[in-house]
């Protein structure tokens, strides 16, 4: 066989997944920020590192779909259960679960992988829902930001499937 013979329809990524470029992290809120590692049109699942540099109450949420974490740096816990996830925690969230992302008082800087699938819907206190993010809406963040900031647009491209 020789090579380059294979035309995948989904080339490989293999990326140092922490950047060393700041401008690569995408602002989400106020000290809240995402670095995307694969965006998946097709099925909607996304990888991305989400980063917190600040303690306190992130988001109350609610996702369809099954999601993943590991955690790199710091800790996190929801609200609604006893565990705290902490470096090198593996956390599996059901789909359906509403829960309240918190990062503790003593923790400074967390960073965790997040796979996710479908969308994150954003609730208030009584459920209501008040945003939702989904890979096309990731992808439309980090557009925005990467053209703003010298990156340019289609820096995102290399992460979209
Ligand atoms: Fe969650």
């Amino acid at each position: 066989m020789t090579g380059s013979t294979h035309q995948l329809a989904s080339p490989e990524i293999a990326i140092n997944a922490i950047p060393t470029d700041d401008r690569i992290w995408v602002p989400q809120a106020p000290n809240v920020f995402f670095r995307p590692l694969f965006l998946n049109t097709l099925t909607g699942q996304w990888c991305n590192l989400l980063k917190v540099t600040k303690s306190g109450v992130l988001s109350r949420h609610v996702h369809p779909a099954p999601v993943f974490g590991f955690v790199l740096k710091g800790s996190w816990r929801y609200l609604e259960h006893d565990w705290v996830a902490e470096k090198d925690s593996f956390v599996f969230e059901p789909p359906g679960e509403i829960h309240t992302l918190t990062v503790p008082d003593d923790c400074d800087e967390m960073i965790t992988l997040f796979n996710i699938s479908g969308c994150m819907v954003y609730l208030d206190e009584d459920n209501k829902q008040v945003g939702y993010e989904d890979v096309f809406t990731k992808i439309d963040m980090c557009r925005a930001h990467y053209e703003e900031n010298g990156l340019g647009g289609d820096y995102v491209d290399q992460f979209i499937r």
